[in-house]
């Protein structure tokens, strides 16, 4: 196997096949030689090429079999990502029923889940919508990949507008495992049966985004604060930049969030092409030390 990504996260695919092929008795180990020749080699990319290179082809196996959303998507003559689903492979249904092998990445003591997917939202800049469609559905159980670890890393692309969210809340509070929703919660569909729900979890930092200026989530925002139980560290929110937003209004939500007990993050779109500013805004809210002690973007001075 090949993640092509690094080693920088559990690939859920990979975990996935390799304990497939384990059940079958087959030896799995990470690719590592030319000198070596496999039966399959099977590379995993998540990443776009914006983020993460792209390795070559090995030649020492019969079958190379390559997927992941990184291979899917590519770089348009208007300098935007998108994703061509005719290259989208899916694992075939007797592996993606397999419980992922986590002994392959033994650096992670963490379980993973997926225990929804798709999302109705659709924002341009995302290709979770073109790869998994405009619903978000359940399609595993917390079960599915936890097996008593003490942290869940859940991967759901809108856990929160899944139609059986209540279902898949209470599943993450009897694990009484510490809760990670890694890709956010979508402050826009939270009501306060989620909150109760939340505040029952035991949870690490939570994270949201508050990607399109044009959204006034101010009152979401506020209202959330106020129901979590927890009165400090309530979330880290992140912020897109560097698509379709003013630096004022960068500044906005940024100041907004602070001031309410949020930490914003800066996330960069399109980061190697962003003006020097936004990658300087970034800088300066996401260290929290310079965050901290200059408590405004205008007198910041790199
Ligand atoms: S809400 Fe999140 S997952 Fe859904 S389309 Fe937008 S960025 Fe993607």
């Amino acid at each position: 196997m090949i993640d092509v990504d690094g080693h920088n996260f559990p690939n859920l695919a990979l975990m996935r096949i390799s304990s497939f092929h384990k059940q079958r008795g087959d030896t799995v180990e990470w690719w590592w030689s030319d000198f070596v020749h496999y039966d399959i080699v099977y590379m995993s990319k998540i990443f776009s090429d914006t983020y993460t290179a792209d390795v070559p082809e090995p030649l020492n196996a019969d079958r190379v079999i390559k997927g992941g959303t990184g291979y899917c998507i590519h770089l348009g003559n208007d300098g935007k990502e998108h994703f061509d689903k005719s290259k989208n492979t899916e694992l075939p249904p007797e592996i993606e029923r397999c419980f992922p092998d986590y002994s392959i990445y033994p650096q992670f003591p963490f379980a993973v889940s997926m225990t929804s997917r798709g999302c109705p939202r659709g924002c341009a800049f995302c290709h979770v919508a073109a790869k998994e469609g405009r619903c978000a559905k359940k399609v595993a159980d917390v079960s599915d990949f936890w097996c008593g670890q003490k942290e869940i890393k859940v991967l759901d692309p809108n856990i929160t507008a899944c139609a059986e969210k209540r279902d898949l809340m209470q599943q993450y509070i009897d694990t009484r495992a510490i809760i990670d929703f890694t890709q956010g919660l979508d402050i826009r569909l939270l009501n306060q049966y989620d909150i109760e729900d939340i505040n029952k979890m035991r949870v690490g930092t939570l994270h949201f985004a508050w990607d399109n200026p044009k959204d006034d989530l101010e009152s979401k925002f506020s209202d959330f604060a106020k129901g979590f139980r927890r009165k400090s560290n309530i979330g880290m929110v992140y912020c897109l930049t560097n698509y379709n937003s003013t630096m004022e209004e960068n500044l906005y939500r940024i100041y907004t969030l602070r001031d309410m007990g949020y930490d914003p993050y800066v996330m960069v779109y399109d980061k190697p092409n962003a003006p020097k500013e936004v990658r300087r805004l970034q800088r300066w809210c996401n260290n929290k030390i310079i965050f901290k002690s200059c408590p405004k973007f205008e007198d910041y001075q790199t």
